[in-house]
């Protein structure tokens, strides 16, 4: 057995994949497999996540605007990683951990993706993201204690005024 069909095997057993299926056929997504023992969901049209592809289990999602996944070799490939990351964070605790991550990203670069560890594991190019540089921290430390700095000076005036 090779590797994509262990992957496969794990995403089934760990129930990440028929959590995918559930949202495919809910979505009412088509779905067709690939290579690499991946499922590919095309034609999904609901708002959320505003991606243009994202990954559930084994299986991938794509927008319409997309087009066809064999035209689209690097971001499979992209996706596929995705797959095996949901196989090695045993299944759905991926998406905490993904969320995370993003949020992490989010504040360092104003990006989810630039130093989101499983975008960059999956290649940031390969996924069709920029690379963010990451924003210095020191002067967003400084920026909130002056905030809060100005809140507790505001809260120290108003209980010395006299009354
Ligand atoms: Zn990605």
């Amino acid at each position: 057995m090779d590797w994509a069909a262990i992957r496969s095997t794990a995403n089934w057993v760990n129930l990440s994949t028929p959590a995918g299926l559930l949202l495919a056929a809910a979505a009412g997504c088509r779905t067709e497999p690939f290579a690499g023992h991946v499922l590919v969901a095309t034609s999904y049209r609901w708002r959320l996540p505003a991606a243009g592809a994202f990954t559930i289990g084994s299986v991938v999602f794509l927008r319409p605007r997309l087009g066809r996944p064999e035209k689209l070799p690097e971001l499979m490939a992209h996706e596929s990683t995705h797959a095996t990351q949901y196989a090695l964070c045993l299944g759905l605790p991926f998406l905490p951990l993904y969320f995370a991550a993003a949020g992490w990203s989010l504040a360092r670069t104003g990006d989810p993706a630039s130093r989101n560890v499983f975008e960059r594991r999956a290649g940031l190019g390969l996924g069709g993201y920029l690379e963010r540089p990451p924003r210095p921290v020191a002067p967003r430390i400084a920026a909130a204690l002056r905030t809060l700095g100005a809140a507790g000076a505001a809260l120290g005036s108003r209980t010395r005024r006299p009354r």
